[in-house]
């Protein structure tokens, strides 16, 4: 296949941003260098940003053909950007080999009135696809591809910072796919993405969103330096409710769940977030607010409210805003802190996976005899 965007046969395949400082130095030094050039390539990948080997200035051409030989920089290509300068932004992405990802950057004012600041999210991919099936979610719909790279992951942000000219200062992976199905790529990504080496965000800054993989959390807790943040997709506040939106509760259910919340609030100073979405007649009972309230408050967790963004396809609808507001008085009557998200960029299709879905459906349409 010759389309554009697609891998050529005998293209070099590995992106070198997600190696690392220790991968290059190793590189490095197996290609009979000093040290010293791991960081002068480091410095022109994540402070200057080039995307062509030849931009490498300092890096002597022998090196630079080496370099070309085993590496290319950038994974990604821009499909298409929805959405106005200053609002949220939603990137579709096309991978080398075909493959579409999409990011979400959401800008957000934060902070009493003086000390205003912008909260400059984006909410990256980590997979293209997802096989959890949770029944609310446009991102399951076509099924699990594969898992993405650490440099597919690291470039979502590089890409979004060079488009838009702007600096990301919060990560959510909150995307397609299942971050902590994907671990050893997503600790690779966290560990490039926090390093001062490579882009620099505080670990408190990036958040970590999983529909519960309970051995996969505690391993995080062990393994990773970075203070990061992590959001549990909840969405149920009992076995009965939990189960039949999200079939990973079969796996493991909330005591499984809940036994690694509390190996991970052991380990961490950081607030956990419970996010909850709200469906008509799935689990907005009071009876279940009542539940989530009691679960927050035994893992000191925040709960985030999210009212259900439509997806094409899928027959569920978000409560009435009077029932909304009752739950969340009923959440915060258990005495924990408590928001309800108005979501941004539902207009824009933001929710998980919808823009990637429909562009699938066109390609491949478009391909059909
Ligand atoms: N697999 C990870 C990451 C995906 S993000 C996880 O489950 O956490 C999942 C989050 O996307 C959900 O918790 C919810 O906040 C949001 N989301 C997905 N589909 C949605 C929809 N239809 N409406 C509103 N929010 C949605």
């Amino acid at each position: 296949m010759s389309e554009c965007g697609t891998e050529k046969k005998g293209e070099v395949s590995v992106s070198i941003l997600g190696l690392g400082k220790q991968g290059l130095e190793d590189w490095v030094e197996q290609h009979g260098q000093k040290p010293y050039r791991a960081k002068q390539i480091l410095e022109w990948l994540f402070v200057k940003r080039v995307e062509n080997f030849d931009d490498m200035l300092n890096v002597s051409v022998a090196m630079r053909e080496q370099l070309k030989q085993a590496f290319h920089i950038n994974p990604l290509e821009t499909v298409e950007v929805n959405g106005a300068k200053d609002a949220t932004r939603k990137f579709l992405f096309r991978l080398r080999d075909g493959r579409l990802v999409e990011s979400v950057f959401i800008k957000a004012s934060q902070g009493s009135q003086g000390e205003q600041s912008q909260r400059q999210t984006l909410c990256v991919s980590s997979q293209v696809g997802c096989a959890y099936d949770c029944k609310f979610c446009a991102s399951g719909l076509a099924g699990f591809t594969r898992n993405l790279t650490a440099a597919e992951i690291v470039a979502q942000l590089l890409k979004v910072e060079a488009e838009s000219g702007e600096k990301v200062n919060n990560v959510v992976f909150m995307g397609m796919g299942e971050p902590l199905a994907n671990y050893a790529n997503l600790s690779a990504a966290i560990k490039i993405m926090n390093a001062h080496w490579g882009v620099g965000i505080g670990g408190r800054s990036i958040t970590v969103s999983t529909s519960g993989l309970a051995p996969q959390i505690k391993k995080l807790a062990d393994d990773t330096e970075a203070q990061i943040r992590l959001a549990i997709s909840l969405h149920g506040a009992s076995d009965g409710v939990r189960s039949q939106i999200m079939p990973v509760n079969d796996k493991y259910n909330l005591d499984c769940l809940f036994e690694a919340l509390h190996y991970w609030r052991e380990r961490r100073k950081q607030r956990l977030t419970f996010e909850y979405i709200l469906i008509e007649g799935m689990n907005d009972s009071l009876d279940q607010a009542r539940l989530l309230g009691k679960r927050a408050k035994s893992v000191g967790a925040l709960v985030n409210l999210i009212p259900y963004n439509t997806v094409e396809g899928l027959p569920w609808k978000r409560p009435s805003e009077e029932q909304q507001e009752a739950f969340l008085r009923a959440v915060k009557s258990a005495e924990v802190a408590a928001t309800l998200r108005r979501e941004k960029g539902g207009d824009i299709n933001a929710a998980c996976g919808q823009l990637r879905l429909r562009r699938e459906e066109e390609i491949t349409a478009a391909r059909l005899p």
